[in-house]
Order: structure tokens, then C-alpha cells, then sequence
């Protein structure tokens, strides 16, 4: 498999589906786009103040207009980093956390706001240091994977050549290193149909590499995986999907944000654009909002005159003339009496038939990053006292954050998905830490990781959420048609009247979910469609992507 290294340019989140230059788009110096005069300070409606509803609501306030922003929750949506109670500021990063370089977007709006960035502790990388490896009850330890057994080098060699000959990946990642958009589309068009039926066990499976070894290689794979580790939970879903994952390097070179992630979403919000239609120097979201976001929304409706009348929690009702909804799909059947009309009945398949992921988290502070300690005598000694652990146990992955020498350190104890998360969910804060303490202690029999543990522990799943129903979106083999209808949603003119002005974005409006870069993009398709819809356009010098999605949008499947 070739890797970014080998290519002149680098890995970006580029497609493959739609090959649109995002990170070109928002950096020129043209903008965005241009509304007629007399829509200059016109309200749009953002329903979410995740990373898709903050990145659509700030370009929409440079273009001159006033976004409304509705939050049920808690701003910064699934980028939400939990601060520590006494914990100078050191926080549990309960959503995003591990950010791929490839997310050129999403960096575009973290570098704008001069946040610090550092690589993440994962598998095997050496910002982790050490990585121990827990399976089957033999626990391994490794700076590297040379450090393993070959056993798990023939799984990196399978898992490469299986992606290499089921889906000529090396050539595929050159087109789109290289931006080379005909080739990229002619040979990702070819896969869609091939592997949007499939799932990634079959992949794996079925691929002659790993056929060629032993079910126990597979069960590694699962385990222990690439880049991130722990992709057993994603066996079931569409090939497509983790094909994007690879292809775009969103499993590796990841990096977090110093002091959370929420602060890029949170961030927006009070950042004043150096460049403005419309408004005065030094305009905010925040000012524009009197400090706050509206509560969450109760209804979506369509009024006499044209508008959308929107409610929210407080029976509060206005009128805008276009509305962005940027929470989970699902919502709009569970949390938002929504008008029927405003979709068509081919949308609505699509948006409830969305699935998502289920996913836990469960972290401690501890008084120091003990685990750097240097053990100095037994058959460990010269190791540290922890590393980043891979297991089968329920715990599945364990991180470690030193957010340096004056801070307390932080432990993500566990981190699961799918059944491993279902586990957890019934379960207390207290009663989870437990439960992966005593996994680690048969990891780590001679460390006392209770006796470290300050403060209160903080967990999450995201399925028990009433504003979540689920971490984010898995789609499942069959299911690119949905993918797709959602996705092209911003792309209004084809549409009855009554079905538009209404548009869609999020992660699982995204082609690639769990990664914020989707949501990010989504978004700006989203900022596109509302100037459209609004009577305005894009600069010549600077196409947007709905000025170029009927020569490179995602190919169609038949219904
Ligand atoms: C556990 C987990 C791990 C992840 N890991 C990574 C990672 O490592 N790297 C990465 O790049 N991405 C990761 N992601 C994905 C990333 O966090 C998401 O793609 C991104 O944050 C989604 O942003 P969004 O704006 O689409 O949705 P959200 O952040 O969900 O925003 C939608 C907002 O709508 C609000 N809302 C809901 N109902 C209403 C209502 N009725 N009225 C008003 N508001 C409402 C919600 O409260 C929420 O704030 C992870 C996500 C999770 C959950």
C-alpha cells in the first residue's frame, strides 16, 4: 500500500465520492459567494451548535447574513470536551478527539482560531511511547510493530495487499493525492457498485491475502487493526465506508486539540472574521445572538407565506426563509415535530434508515502521568509503568494524556463501540470504572491505578442521549443510496417548491462519518444551497461545490 510519504502531495479528505476542493473553496480570497443587497441581514435558521451548525452559521454570517442558531443541548455538540470538576482545565474528550491531518477543512477553521495541536497517543505511534497489546490473556509490549510477534506484521502485509487487490488502492489514493478528479471518479465509480453491497468482514474474508492465513490473523485484524486499532466493530458495515476511511487517511496521522476539541465549535462562535459583508468590523456570532444560542427546536413547519415557522422549547415561535437542521436524522422523527411535506418520501427512507454507531467512553484524572514511571526491576524492567492498551477485555482501548507537568493527567479508561459500549450503558459512572479497573488489573497485576485516581470520573454513550440516539452514523451494506440522497440534498432546483429551503448537514449527512471533516463539509454544501436558494451566487474565479456537482457528483445507483 502506498502511503502519503510516497506521493508528492498529501492525503486529504478529497472525495473520493465527490471531489471537490473544500479547503481551496473557504480559503479564497473571493469568498464564498454573494447575496443580492436586499438580503443583506436576512435570519437563516440553524437547527444544532455542533461543528457543522457553527462552521454554516459563521460563513453565513461573513456572506451578510443572520444566522439564528437553536442548541438543545450543549454547544460544541459531539466535539465535547468535559471539563474535570477542580481539574485546571483539563478535560475528558467525550466525541472527537483524534483528528487526521487529512482533515484539511476542519484544520482550515483550527488554525483560524490559533489553536495547538499535538499528535495522538495511538497504537503504536510514538507519541503513545509504549503500546501493550492484551489478547487472548497474553499481554505483549511494543514501541512498534516490530517489537510484536511476525504474527502481526502478516496481518499489516494481509490488510495491505487485501486493500490493493480488491480495490487497487495504491493507484486510487495517487488520483487523489494528485487531485487528478477523472481518474479518481473512474475508478472509485467502479467500486460503489462493487463493494456498496458488501461488508467489510466479507472484504476481509473473502480477499485472497487473508484467506491465505489462519482465522486467528482475522481475529488480530479485528483487534488490533490499523491506525486506530479496534475495527472489529465496524465488520458489519459497508466496505465502502472503511474504504473511505483508508483511502483518505483518516487512520492516521491524527492529532488532538490542546485544551479539547470543543473548543474549534465554541471557538467560532466568538471569533470575529477579519472579512464581513454587511456587518461591522468585529461582529460575532455571540453578539449577534445577545450571548446565547436559542433552545432547542420543537417543530419545523412550512408557513402561509413561504417561510418556515420554527418553535422551539419555550413555544417561541419565528419565521425564516430557509433553515439548516445539523442534528442526527433521527431526531427530525423523535425530538422535531417536522411538516412531512418538507421532504419527499425518498428522503425520508434515507433519514430514518440512517444508523448509527453506539459508543462509550469512561475516564479518570490521576494525580500525575504515573505511567511514564520507568519500572526498574522484573522481566518489564526499562519499560513504563502503562502503556496505550489494545485488549479484548471490555475495556478494548485505553489512552493516556499527560497534559504536562503541573496539570493532573487524564485516563480514557475505555473506549468502545458497538456491543462493548452496549455493556457499559446500563451501568453508573462509578460502576464502569470499576468494571475497567478490574479488566486492567488483569492487564497491569502490580499497578495500582485506584490509588492515582483524583476527582470524579466522567463516562458517556452517546445512545442514552435523547439529543444523540447514537455516536454516528455506520452505514450498512445497500445503504449508498441513502448516503446519497442525503448527501446531494443541497441540490434544490430539481425539487418541488415545497421541498425547498430546508437543507440538511452533519455527520451523517457526510460520506465520511465519525470523522468531523464530513461534518465540516457537509456544512459548506449546506452554506452553498441557502445562498442558491436566497437569490445569490458563487464568485467566477471562485466555483462552488453545487456549481460543479453535476459534472463530479457522486454517481447515481439505480433505484
Ligand atoms: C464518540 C465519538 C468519537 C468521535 N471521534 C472522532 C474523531 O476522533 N475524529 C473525528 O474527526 N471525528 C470524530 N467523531 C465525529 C465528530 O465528533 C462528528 O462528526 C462531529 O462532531 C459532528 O458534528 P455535527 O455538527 O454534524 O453534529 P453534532 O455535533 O451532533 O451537532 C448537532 C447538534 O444539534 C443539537 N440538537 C439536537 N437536537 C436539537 C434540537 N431539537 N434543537 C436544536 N439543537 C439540537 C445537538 O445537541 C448537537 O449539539 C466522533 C464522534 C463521537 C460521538
Amino acid at each position: 500500500m502506498k502511503t502519503p510519504l510516497d506521493t508528492c502531495a498529501p492525503v486529504t479528505l478529497f472525495g473520493p465520492d465527490f471531489p471537490f476542493a473544500f479547503d481551496d473553496w473557504i480559503a479564497h480570497p473571493q469568498g464564498l459567494g454573494e447575496l443580492p443587497p436586499e438580503r443583506m441581514g436576512t435570519e437563516v435558521a440553524v437547527v444544532g451548535a455542533g461543528m457543522a451548525g457553527m462552521v454554516a452559521a459563521y460563513e453565513l454570517m461573513k456572506l451578510g447574513l443572520q444566522p439564528v442558531v437553536y442548541e438543545a443541548s450543549r454547544m460544541g455538540g459531539r466535539l465535547r470536551s468535559q471539563p474535570f470538576e477542580g481539574g485546571q482545565g483539563v478535560v475528558a474528550e467525550l466525541g472527537g478527539m483524534r483528528f487526521p491531518a487529512s482533515s484539511t477543512a476542519f484544520f482550515h477553521y483550527v488554525n483560524q482560531l490559533g489553536l495547538k495541536t499535538q499528535p495522538f497517543p495511538n497504537p503504536l505511534t510514538p507519541a503513545a511511547g509504549c503500546t501493550v497489546i492484551d489478547l487472548e490473556g497474553i499481554t505483549r509490549w511494543a514501541r512498534g510493530l516490530a517489537d510484536l510477534p511476525p504474527l502481526f506484521q502478516e496481518v499489516a502485509d494481509a490488510w495491505a495487499s487485501a486493500l490493493e487487490a480488491g480495490a487497487g488502492f495504491s493507484g486510487l489514493q495517487e488520483a487523489l493525492c494528485e487531485r487528478d478528479v477523472p481518474r479518481l471518479k473512474a475508478l472509485w465509480n467502479q467500486l460503489v457498485p462493487l463493494w456498496d453491497d458488501r461488508t467489510f468482514y466479507d472484504f476481509v474474508a473473502q480477499s485472497p491475502a487473508f484467506a491465505a492465513l489462519s482465522f486467528r490473523h482475522r481475529e488480530v485484524f479485528g483487534q488490533v487493526g490499523f491506525g486506530t486499532g479496534g475495527w472489529d466493530s465496524d465488520f458489519p458495515n459497508s466496505m465502502l465506508e472503511i474504504l473511505r476511511v483508508v483511502l483518505t487517511g483518516c487512520d492516521e496521522n491524527q492529532h488532538l486539540i490542546v485544551g479539547g476539541a470543543e473548543q474549534v465549535p465554541v471557538g467560532l462562535w466568538s471569533h470575529a472574521p477579519e472579512q464581513m459583508r454587511h456587518w461591522p468590523a468585529g461582529t460575532t456570532l455571540a453578539r449577534l445572538h445577545q450571548g446565547a444560542p436559542r433552545s432547542g427546536v420543537t417543530a419545523i413547519q412550512r408557513a402561509p407565506n413561504g417561510q418556515f415557522t420554527i418553535t422551539d422549547t419555550w413555544g417561541n415561535t419565528r419565521q425564516y426563509a430557509a433553515v439548516l437542521v445539523t442534528c442526527q436524522s433521527w431526531l427530525l422523527t423523535t425530538q422535531i415535530a417536522c411538516e412531512e411535506t418538507l421532504f419527499s418520501q425518498k428522503h425520508w427512507m434515507a433519514l430514518d434508515r440512517t444508523r448509527y454507531m453506539q459508543s462509550s467512553k469512561t475516564f479518570v484524572m490521576v494525580d500525575r502521568p504515573f505511567w511514564k514511571d520507568v519500572r526498574t526491576q522484573g522481566a518489564l524492567e526499562g519499560w513504563p509503568t502503562l502503556g496505550m492498551t489494545l485488549t479484548d477485555r471490555l475495556t478494548r482501548g485505553t489512552y493516556l494524556f499527560d497534559n504536562g507537568p503541573d496539570k493532573p493527567g487524564v485516563i480514557c479508561l475505555s473506549y468502545a463501540w458497538m456491543g462493548d459500549a452496549l455493556k457499559m450503558l446500563p451501568h453508573s459512572t462509578e460502576k464502569r470504572v470499576q468494571l475497567a479497573l478490574s479488566a486492567l488489573r488483569s492487564i497491569y497485576p502490580d499497578v495500582d491505578i485506584a490509588s492515582h485516581i483524583i476527582g470524579d470520573p466522567i463516562s458517556v454513550s452517546w445512545e442514552a442521549d435523547p439529543h444523540f440516539l447514537g455516536a454516528f452514523k455506520g452505514a450498512l451494506p445497500g445503504h449508498y443510496r441513502y448516503n446519497h440522497r442525503m448527501y446531494s440534498h443541497f441540490m434544490q432546483d430539481r425539487f418541488p417548491e415545497a421541498e425547498r429551503g430546508i437543507f440538511i448537514a452533519g455527520d451523517d449527512v457526510s460520506w465520511t462519518p465519525a470523522w468531523v471533516e464530513g461534518a465540516v463539509q457537509t456544512s459548506l454544501n449546506a452554506v452553498w444551497g441557502i445562498v442558491r436558494h436566497l437569490g445569490g451566487r458563487c464568485h467566477p474565479a471562485n466555483p462552488g461545490p453545487g456549481t460543479v456537482f453535476d459534472q463530479i457528483g457522486p454517481v447515481a445507483l439505480p433505484d
